[in-house]
């Protein structure tokens, strides 16, 4: 997070500050980040870890925020990356999104483009500026054919990790050009379509098969995955393995 530059300068410029709305919690954890960044940049004007210097401050901004968010988190609970930048971002969130009243709050109905608008005006946020995505899954009955579509927001992705053999070419041994996971495997097998065997239709009120599809509706600015490194079947393992993922443009559109 240190690294991403707009919501750095968000931050260190102080904008939050503007915020002149009620909020549903007071800033805590904006406080714990902003002092975090002016640790990093104590002694220079933008975050580049690769520079020695700021490598150094860097790691003191690590301990500071380490030391910040024992205060928060019981350090006998086991706590893992996802679960912390999962609170942490929507405890942001909650400190920076204006508190509404829940009776004139905006509607949920409509298309692709009118729910989006809605929730970017409920929640203006920097965090849901740069993270929010809208998930669209179709479910379609294989009956009468008709389908209901569900729009949802997404501040990040948590998607299991398959072999690049795993997901069409189940016979064939990868070649040992091929890395075993590719962040494109895990992406389209977390995106492939799925037959639900027992599904109430709301249109022919019978009890049948469907085909539920997901496809992201609208990208976010920065997309979080989170790769789900812990299975559980066949047997309990942990997945240590590296995954290939392109340095820059991944490609979305498929
Ligand atoms: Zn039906």
């Amino acid at each position: 997070m240190f690294t991403l530059e707009t919501l750095n300068d968000y931050f260190l410029s102080e904008k939050y500050k503007d915020n002149k709305c009620k909020t549903i919690k007071p800033p805590k954890y904006i406080n714990i980040y902003s002092d975090a960044l002016k640790v990093i940049n104590s002694n220079t004007t933008s975050v580049n870890v690769s520079n020695k210097k700021n490598h150094s401050n860097f790691v003191n901004a690590a301990s500071f925020f380490k030391s910040v968010l024992k205060k928060v988190f019981n350090p006998r609970e086991q706590q893992d990356i996802h679960e912390f930048i999962r609170l942490f971002l929507s405890e942001i969130q909650d400190e920076l999104n204006p508190l509404l009243d829940k009776r004139s709050s905006l509607s949920q109905i409509g298309n692709s483009d009118a729910k989006w608008e809605s929730h970017l005006k409920k929640n203006p946020s920097i965090i849901d500026t740069l993270f929010s995505s809208q998930l669209k899954t179709k479910i379609q009955c294989l009956e009468c054919k008709k389908f209901r579509e569900i729009y949802e927001i997404f501040l990040d992705f948590s998607v299991p990790i398959v072999k690049v053999n795993d997901q069409n070419n189940k016979k064939n041994e990868p070649t040992s050009k091929e890395p075993a996971f590719s962040i494109y495997n895990c992406l389209n097998n977390f995106f492939e379509d799925e037959v639900i065997s027992e599904y109430k239709c709301n249109f022919c009120k019978k009890i049948v098969k469907s085909k539920k599809q997901m496809s992201i509706a609208i990208s976010p600015k920065i997309l979080l995955i989170h790769f789900k490194r812990f299975k559980t079947f066949p047997r309990k393992q942990k997945i240590s393995d590296k995954i290939d993922f392109p340095f820059e443009r991944l490609e979305m559109k498929k």
